[in-house]
């Protein structure tokens, strides 16, 4: 029976904009295509009711985060191309992508990660989708170094945002805010890490902008996490820190072209702290009924910064791009609100009690 309901990957949606050919295996988990959903509750909370705010759910994606946008391309490309294993350094997202999009095409996958460092939903994935996993003592950029290494001296195609496959997945993102909008937003707020998703958006809106799909591109405002915000403060960080680990980057890869992408579009890359993030993690979750990962958090901690000092008008149009889904990381969702746990006795009247009821 034919269906209108049919989920098909972001390849076949969007062929005419991607570097494939008919020739091209396409390997798919049914990536893309998320939900934009707006705000409810948190316009008013804040004090702006006029903002019009919307926050791309990345974290419905088949891993769980927008890593996949690149991955279902990158593997696609490697496999075309007669790859037979792919490596990637990853503070854990990339990982779990990899490791899932390579299983499906039949290749093996080395996943080097900074020990300690990942969160523990991304690490059983990894786990799960049968990859190797490589610990280094080390963190994500000088992961990233070895790979570089491994990939000159031995046999298998790195599938990090240095390959160029990655961004031209993730570029598709932006269409769909377009499409789902019926028009671009004025802001697309954007946690920053390596740097290459804020790349991709603007690649994704300027081309819609180039065809004439819309008349303008909003302006691209992203966030670095303070302890890790080498491109605000102009100089790699040796010992990157923050709740964040995802955006727990201290080199970013994609450097020079996301300072393109924010100044071409007249926006601004900015930091935010620990504390504004879990403010706004916690706010997704209590206003919204949204789990995001901390590092998500980050476009929203950011867009609240940017309406405070009035970089950004109270009553715009804003996307507010949500990363990866909060269920990956347990831990902190159960350390940064205290809740009692104690159980209470299996009877009517004890519950009544505790309820106050
Ligand atoms: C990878 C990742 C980021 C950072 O994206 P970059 O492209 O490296 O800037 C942010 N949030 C989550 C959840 C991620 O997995």
């Amino acid at each position: 029976m034919q269906t209108t309901f049919r989920k098909i990957g972001l390849i076949e949606k969007y062929r005419q904009h991607l570097p494939v050919t008919a020739s091209t295996p396409v390997v798919t988990l049914g990536e893309g295509n998320t939900p934009l959903v707006q705000a409810q509750n948190i316009p008013k909370l804040l004090g702006y009711p006029n903002l019009q705010l919307f926050f791309k759910l990345e974290g419905l994606n088949p891993t769980g985060s927008f890593k996949d946008r690149g991955m279902t391309l990158a593997i696609s490309k490697a496999v075309e191309e007669g790859a037979r294993a792919v490596i990637c350094a990853s503070t854990g997202n990339t990982s779990a992508s990899a490791a899932a999009f390579a299983t499906k095409a039949g290749l093996k996958c080395y996943v080097l990660l900074p020990h300690g460092y990942v969160a523990l939903g991304k690490l059983a994935q990894a786990i799960h989708y049968g990859a190797q996993i490589l610990p280094i003592k080390g963190n994500f950029d000088r992961a990233l170094e070895l790979v570089r290494e491994l990939a000159d001296q031995t046999p298998v195609t790195v599938v990090n945002s240095i390959n160029p496959y990655r961004l031209e997945g993730q570029k598709t993102a932006a269409f769909e805010v377009v499409e789902h909008l019926d028009r671009q937003p004025d802001y697309l707020c954007i946690p920053v890490g390596n740097a290459g998703n804020i790349c991709a958006y603007w690649r994704g809106f300027k081309l819609y902008r180039e065809l004439g799909i819309t008349s303008a591109a909003p302006r691209m405002h992203g966030f670095e996490a303070e302890g890790s915000a080498a491109i605000v403060r102009g100089e790699p960080i040796k010992n990157p820190e923050t709740i964040g680990t995802a955006i727990r980057i201290g080199n970013p890869a994609s450097w020079q072209e996301a300072v393109r992408a924010a100044s071409e579009s007249n926006g601004k890359i900015d930091s935010v702290t620990d504390e504004e993030i879990l403010s706004a993690y916690k706010l997704l979750g209590t206003a919204e009924g949204i789990f995001t990962e901390p590092s998500s958090a980050a476009s929203l901690a950011g867009l609240i910064k940017h309406l405070k000092d009035g970089t950004i008008p109270h009553s715009a149009l804003v996307t507010c791009v949500l990363t990866g889904n909060g269920l990956k990381d347990p831990d902190t969702a159960q350390k940064v609100t205290s809740v009692d746990l104690t159980p209470v006795d299996a009877e009517i009247d004890a519950l009544k009690k505790v309820m106050g009821l």
